[in-house]
């Protein structure tokens, strides 16, 4: 299996349901989180955009951490990640990239075919896991 996250940026409204979910469903401490979710906007921190009122604006982006497991032994059996089950938006599809029946591989075809751009954080040497691609057609 070749488990790949697909995460689609322009559904994404930086609710937290998904780090919430993760952290229900797998039991984590208070201060562990798994995937974190980032604002873009003024650079100060959660919700807080740039910009000069009233034209103000920000992007959200939930970054996966190395601890992420892929909710491993959901996916044995099936199952769709904590988060992925959670997200309001529908902005996360998990599945087999090897398979162009999963819910990963429909969901990239589709974004695609929108036009929208795909890319990989270069997780090397970072605190980002591997495995999750992005998606927008901003
Ligand atoms: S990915 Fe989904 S659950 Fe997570 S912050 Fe974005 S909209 Fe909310
Ligand atoms: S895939 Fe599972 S372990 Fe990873 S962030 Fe989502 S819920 Fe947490």
């Amino acid at each position: 299996m070749a488990y790949q996250m697909l995460v689609d940026l322009d559904r994404c409204v930086g609710c937290w349901t998904c780090a919430m979910a993760c952290k229900v469903g797998n039991h984590l401490a208070d201060d562990e989180y798994r995937v974190e979710v980032e604002t873009h906007g003024s650079g100060k921190g959660i919700d807080r955009p740039a910009g000069v009122y009233p034209d103000l604006h920000m992007t959200w982006q939930p970054v996966y951490l190395p601890t992420c497991t892929f909710c491993a032994p959901r996916a044995a059996e099936g199952e769709k990640p904590f988060c992925v089950n959670c997200c309001p938006t529908l902005a996360l599809a998990f599945g087999n990239a090897e398979d162009a029946e999963s819910a990963f591989s429909q969901e990239k075809a589709r974004v695609e075919g929108r036009g929208a751009r795909v890319w990989e954080l270069d997780s090397a040497g970072t605190q980002t896991r591997a495995n999750v691609l992005y998606a927008t057609a901003r």
